[in-house]
């Protein structure tokens, strides 16, 4: 990267929010980590801040309950950043932005940089975001810019004009670049801004996207200072569990500290998947093999002992899966991994290499039991192929996670029959499921090939009409667009039909796998049983993740949870958006929002 000629500190903020992730031991955020890189290889200072963690295990216990529940208090916090609190509340507020700076070490930063990866619409992560950005420019005079790519500008805009400690905000695939131009900005130097939208005095103003994208996968550069908090021992990682059970008991040797990273080689995909928003005319952003392995062989050197990765997928192209695979063997890297598995370029041999390399738990694309739907949607594979390998996977002893999206377009009863039947065809083999319901994504082909997949897109509002922030836990990235099936189902029976379908699914994964096997991974304790018991043992590590599984401690909440009937909700979540308050599209004012 160019290095910016003034030399500034950063401080890149990964934000506690409720609902994130639900994983008793999460791996450390890799987001601040990548632009920890992008700073410093720009000659300025990153300071790293998990304040998620830092919230949830520490720093919320110094908050009054008062305090606390101001933290949650959206009205609040916004008379407060807009200087329109009365004087008690404003108190308070001070009182509760100067304790989280005094429990966030900021380094006295020129810019705050906060991520809102996975951001859901709760009061947590913005009010947190809003107090931090309003203390670091009373405290250090420094500015913050908010970003997260999954966010589209109008979301952005939304949150500036209401939040005026927000000075920036980035929304461009290419984050590293954005906030480099935004240093230069902070610096006093010209920037060339990329996917920002950025106050000047009273106004906002919108960058677009330039030309251009990342070349290659990001680098995490982790601290180690955060990398040494998700360090676990046996001890701790069972004690998250249902684990009070002498065989569970005698497992335990604390012989070492398990640490699962994030890291990525290639974010880019050269699928066509109908549904996806994937552009697969772009180039790849793969790495090559040796830097692959060098970047892994830097994080072991850190202490990672599982690298979870965030690829498009393992093995988009066979020959380059297959090198890595012989190449960690070869260089005895020792790490176990999780990652996605592309069943179209798959066969036993390079599992059997994936294996020997060290996956424990693959994630495989299956979307749907219906032959019909797979090819209508481009998957480029059959059911049959699905099935073969998931039970090979199975037999080498490899962790079975498998998609599925329910209610495609065009899905017939016969469809959901099939979704069905594969659940219990398949169900010896595998051990985690993800369901989702069918979004028609804006940038996916259903949407520019709308007469190709049979679908009409019916008018959609402007998006900056929209609220992307209700109701409350929505994921504020996800949205579909209405549609209405070509000789088909109109958008109301076609939404139903979703809903119907998603829920016959689940219940159907609830009867052969319980609601907990819906999206859970669970992958400090995979990658603590595998290291014990090792492949060979898959059935004994089964067992065992279902007593232990029986209760959980999720690392946001304060308490096990044990009751998994309404865990799975996605059914219910609005696919579209409403609008705000006050405002109206075609003349016709929707339900409205806060
Ligand atoms: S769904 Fe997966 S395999 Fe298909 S295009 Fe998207 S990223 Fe690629």
């Amino acid at each position: 990267m160019e290095p910016t000629q003034k030399k500034l500190r950063v401080a890149l903020v990964y934000p506690p929010g409720d609902q994130k992730i639900s994983e008793p031991i999460p791996p450390p955020n890799m987001t601040i980590a990548v632009l920890a890189d992008a700073v410093m290889g720009a000659g300025s200072v990153a300071t790293q801040v998990d304040a998620e963690k830092e919230w949830f295990d520490r720093l919320q216990y110094k908050f009054s309950k008062a305090q606390l529940a101001l933290m949650y208090d959206r009205d609040a916090v916004w008379s407060y950043v807009n200087g329109r609190a009365p004087a008690k509340l404003k108190a308070q507020l001070d009182r509760m932005a100067a304790l989280l700076l005094a429990g966030l070490d900021l380094g006295r930063p020129d810019l705050v940089g906060v991520t809102l990866v996975d951001i859901r619409a709760e009061p947590l992560i913005i009010n947190f975001c809003a107090l931090l950005a309003r203390a670091a420019r009373d405290r250090f005079g420094a500015k913050t810019v908010i970003g997260y790519r999954g966010m589209p500008k109008e979301a952005f805009f939304y949150l500036m004009r209401r939040y005026p400690c927000f000075d920036y905000g980035a929304y461009a695939d290419w984050g590293e670049k954005a906030l480099l131009e935004i240093m230069k900005d902070v610096a006093g130097q010209k920037a060339a801004f990329t996917g920002t939208v950025v106050r000047r005095g009273a106004r906002l103003r919108n960058y677009p996207a330039l030309e251009g994208r990342r070349p290659y996968a990001p680098r995490p550069r982790y601290d180690d200072r955060i990398l040494e908090k998700y360090k676990a021992y046996d001890s701790e990682i069972f004690s998250k569990y249902n684990s009070d059970f002498p065989f569970i008991k005698k497992l335990v040797t604390n012989d070492k500290r398990h640490l699962v990273a994030s890291y990525a080689f290639e974010l880019t995909c050269p699928g066509a998947c109908a549904f996806c928003e994937n552009n697969n005319k772009l180039p790849s952003d793969i790495k090559s093999v040796d830097q692959v392995v060098d970047e892994l062989q830097a994080l072991k050197e850190k202490g990672v002992t599982a690298v979870y990765f965030v690829n498009s997928s393992f093995n988009n192209y066979y020959k380059r899966a297959e090198e890595l695979c012989d190449k960690l063997v070869k260089y005895k890297l020792g790490l176990k991994w999780f990652d996605c598995a592309n069943l179209r370029v798959l066969d036993e041999r390079l599992l059997d290499k994936m294996r020997a390399a060290g996956a424990i738990k693959l994630t495989y694309g299956v979307e749907s039991g219906s032959d019909r739907l797979l090819a209508y949607i481009n998957k480029g594979i059959t059911v049959e192929r699905a099935r073969k390998f998931l039970e090979y996977s199975h037999k080498i002893g490899i962790w079975n996670h498998i998609e599925l999206i329910a209610g495609f377009p065009t899905e017939t009863q016969r469809d959901v029959a099939a979704n069905l039947a594969l659940i219990d065809d398949i169900k010896e083999f595998v051990d985690v499921y993800t369901l989702n319901p069918f979004y028609l994504y804006p940038n996916s082909r259903f949407f520019r090939e709308q007469k190709k997949f049979g679908v009409k897109v019916l008018p959609y509002p402007p998006l900056q009409f929209m609220n992307f922030f209700y109701p409350l836990y929505r994921i504020v990235e996800q949205y579909s667009m209405k549609f209405s099936e070509v000789g088909g189902l109109g958008w109301e029976e076609k939404n139903r039909q979703v809903v119907e379908s998603v829920r016959a699914v689940a219940a159907k994964i609830d009867s052969v796998a319980s609601y907990r096997a819906i999206g859970n991974e669970h992958v400090y304790l995979l990658s603590c049983l595998y290291d014990k018991l090792g492949h060979d043992k898959k059935d004994l590590i089964r067992k065992m993740v279902r007593v232990l599984t029986v209760k959980f401690k999720p690392y946001n909440l304060n308490f096990f949870m044990d009751d998994f009937r309404t865990s799975f909700s996605k059914e219910k979540d609005p696919r579209v958006f409403l609008p705000l308050k006050g405002t109206s599209f075609l003349g016709k004012p929707g339900p409205a929002a806060d």
